[in-house]
């Protein structure tokens, strides 16, 4: 409709001008940007894009950047960057409007009805993440950031638009103070930096990268740069020489071609020497070029004519085509020796590894709208897949399919809970505040009563939500209750947890225990008052206990006869009873109550604490034995544990045990899959765990070194209700085209 009239003064030919202010000192910068979006898409509707950036303009009226620029330069330069990377138009309305809520008080209900959903979902993300505090000090932080910045986006355009938004601050960094510089460029390094490297946008990455360093550590970052450039100046009669040379042969061996120049980035040279610790001359690939070809075949042509004009630098020939890396980058790479001695990098890629390796994720909206259409869009979401895949996921990938263009949760399984001092707490999905309080210390948890989250108080048992900040409310001398156990969701805090009330029943049983001797003696006239410690400590021995306490605590739980131990203490005054049935305890039922969550059973008797051998982690199902270890309770091993049978020449510790009914206990269950290196054997594998509803606890998978790369290893935990069930998964694993063995680690 406007574009009727030519409108020489912005707003003017506007039907309702959004704004009364003169918006003409942005509108060359916005002239560009409606040209570079035409290039791509020259069907693009404009009038929506210059509605956003007339809103955004109106509303930042008047406000300034530190550097002294009207604030509205920078979104129109994010909206820039996201017309290079030659995304979207709901992306760039995004860009323009990304500030708005946080700085104008906009509400979202206004830009929804001026923009519609998708760029209020997008608006409202980015306004989400600029609310989260990224102070870290340590890499695990940073690494939990990564992980919980990516689990809070619904739309992967976020995050895009997250990043251009930083890589224009970190552009214009200079006017800020050392201070907030310094704290900007560490974060910029640690979290927005691999964010773009692990969603494969190559270039992006560089350069935020090359800025982080530069501020962080400028006179390292000035050496670098001063000695990559007097390098390339040096050569770069040879580099000229060598293109030509490359052109001319592939030319001869008609494989279509462009070959660039390219210098290896000061910050990634500086992390190699740094890494390797070695000088900038062992740098092969610091000088290097770039072949960018048609075909996959004619990449592999092309190695050849290098390999045949140069002679390869051993070791250093890369094949990222067979195998991609994590982020789906892919490229042949080879050094070799040029002229004069100087040693240079050839990369060589098809164009479309090219547009992958630059712009990663974000590729997939380039040229959406193009002719290429179907085939494109199908690789595009095979490369997502793939990435989801190395990300360990579980789900249905199909489901993942159809959602992956508005809703994209790359972590579901974990949940990202805040301290009130913006500490990043990760969790297992649907963890509880009693989760959050022993992840923050134990004593916080034992002492835990109550939680607040996002400042309001909520039951123990709610399930934490990403961005909760949670405060845990504590008293001394609380204790845990048993009921925590029913909805805890971290082995830590189930440990602390039955830790503490192990604890506690013991100190009741030692209380019993003692009573219960007194009483016996009184009852068969034994004189306590005779009886020394040193007989006590003797006693104790006698049955493999480390202290009287323990020999108590062992009466308290009706292990042993008082009779038997009275006989012991004092044999001068108590006769051995001719037959001993196993005795029982009165007192013990009243103090010690029957415990859901006992696993195993002491044969014949109830509530003896009892726990399961970390070496041999045996699973319901299979057999046992317990084993009396000092002070600890029973510990129970799988029968052909080899800890057990050397433990065993103490025979008289030796105690049978029995799996305990009706437990809903889960074990823990380590494996290695040994595996050909194809792509869809990790779907498989969570597939049949999914479907015997086994949880994953982790799940890695490596090249296997032993066979030169060619196979994988991937090592997991899962949980299992029984040895039955392992047994189904194991030999399901093994049925899997391409698995040659699955071995249970211990
Ligand atoms: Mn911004």
């Amino acid at each position: 409709m406007s574009d009727l009239v030519p409108t020489p003064v912005a707003g003017a030919a506007q039907p309702t001008p959004i704004t009364p202010q003169p918006t003409h000192v942005f509108e060359p910068l916005y002239r560009e940007l409606e040209a570079k979006i035409l290039q791509v898409r020259p069907n693009e509707p404009l009038e929506v894009i210059r509605k956003a950036y007339l809103f955004a303009a109106a509303k930042h009226e008047g406000q300034t950047r530190k550097s002294g620029e009207p604030y509205m330069v920078h979104p129109l330069y994010v909206a820039h960057i996201l017309a290079d990377m030659q995304m979207d138009s709901v992306c760039i309305q995004t860009g323009l409007l990304h500030d708005v809520v946080e700085d104008c008080g906009v509400t979202l209900d206004q830009i929804k009805s001026a923009f519609g959903d998708a760029v209020a979902g997008c608006v409202d993300g980015v306004t989400k993440l600029a609310k989260i505090k990224v102070y870290s000090r340590e890499d695990r932080q940073a690494e939990s950031v990564r992980k919980m910045l990516l689990a809070m986006v619904k739309d992967i355009r976020v995050v895009i638009v997250k990043l251009a938004d930083r890589l224009h601050n970190m552009r214009t960094l200079e006017s800020l103070s050392p201070d907030k510089q310094q704290r900007i460029a560490q974060e910029t390094l640690e979290v927005y930096a691999p964010i773009a490297h692990r969603l494969g946008m190559g270039k992006i990455r560089g350069e935020l990268e090359d800025l982080g360093f530069q501020y962080l550590e400028p006179g390292a970052f000035d050496e670098i740069r001063h000695s990559i450039e007097s390098r390339r100046m040096s050569s770069e009669d040879v580099l000229v020489q060598i293109r030509e040379t490359v052109k001319t042969k592939l030319a001869r061996e008609n494989i279509p071609s462009r070959v660039e120049g390219r210098v290896k980035r000061p910050y990634s040279v500086f992390q190699k020497l740094r890494r390797q610790k070695i000088s900038i001359d062992q740098v092969y690939d610091l000088l290097a070029i770039r072949i960018i070809t048609d075909s996959v075949k004619n990449c592999y042509g092309a190695l050849g004519i290098i390999h045949n004009e140069w002679h390869p630098i051993p070791g250093r020939i890369k094949d990222f085509i067979a195998i991609p890396r994590p982020n789906l980058y892919q490229s042949l790479h080879t050094s070799v020796m040029g002229p004069g001695g100087v040693a240079f990098e050839v990369q060589i890629r098809t164009e479309e590894m090219h547009r992958i390796a630059e712009d990663g994720i974000a590729a997939h909206w380039k040229y959406k709208e193009g002719k290429k259409g179907q085939q494109q869009d199908e690789r595009q979401i095979a490369w997502l897949r793939q990435l989801v895949e190395w990300q360990q996921e579980l789900g249905d990938p199909s489901e993942f399919m159809s959602t992956l263009k508005t809703d994209l949760n790359l972590y579901p399984e974990e949940v990202y809970a805040f301290s009130p001092a913006g500490r990043v707490i990760v969790l297992p999905k649907d963890a509880s505040p009693i989760d959050f309080a022993y992840a923050i210390h134990t004593d916080v948890g034992n002492s835990c009563v109550g939680a607040k989250v996002n400042g309001r108080i909520v039951p123990l048992k709610y399930a934490l939500k990403n961005g909760d900040v949670v405060e845990i409310l504590t008293q001394t001398n609380h204790l845990p209750s048993k009921d925590w156990l029913g909805y805890v969701k971290t082995a830590r805090a189930r440990n602390k947890i039955r830790h503490v009330i192990n604890t506690t029943e013991r100190v009741k049983a030692i209380e019993i225990g003692e009573k219960h001797l007194d009483r016996e003696a009184r009852r068969l006239g034994v004189q306590m008052r005779r009886v020394t410690k040193e007989d006590l400590e003797r006693v104790a021995a006698d049955y493999g206990v480390a202290k009287i306490e323990d020999l108590y605590a062992s009466l308290g739980y009706g292990k042993f006869s008082a009779r038997q131990v009275l006989t012991k203490l004092a044999p001068d005054q108590l006769e051995p009873e001719p037959e001993t049935p196993r005795p029982t305890a009165p007192t013990q039922q009243q103090s010690l109550e029957n415990d859901k969550d006992v696993v195993v059973r002491v044969k014949g008797v109830d509530d003896v604490l009892v726990y399961l051998a970390k070496c041999c982690n045996p699973i319901r199902g299979e057999a046992i034995v317990g084993y009396i270890s000092r002070g600890k309770g029973i510990a129970v091993h799988s029968l052909n544990c080899s800890n057990v049978q050397n433990l065993m020449y103490e025979i008289e510790r030796k105690i049978e045990v029995e799996w305990a009914r009706g437990a809903s206990e889960t074990f823990i269950v380590r494996m290695k899959v040994y595996t050909d290196d194809r792509p869809g054997i990790l779907n498989q594998l969570t597939s049949i765990l999914f479907s015997e509803n086994c949880n994953i606890r982790s799940l890695e998978a490596q090249g296997d070194d032993e066979r030169g790369g060619e196979g994988a290893i991937v090592a997991m935990a899962v949980e299992v209700k029984e040895k039955k069930q392992l047994e189904r998964v194991i030999s399901s694993i093994r049925r899997i085209g391409g698995v040659r063995d699955v071995e249970r680690v211990q």
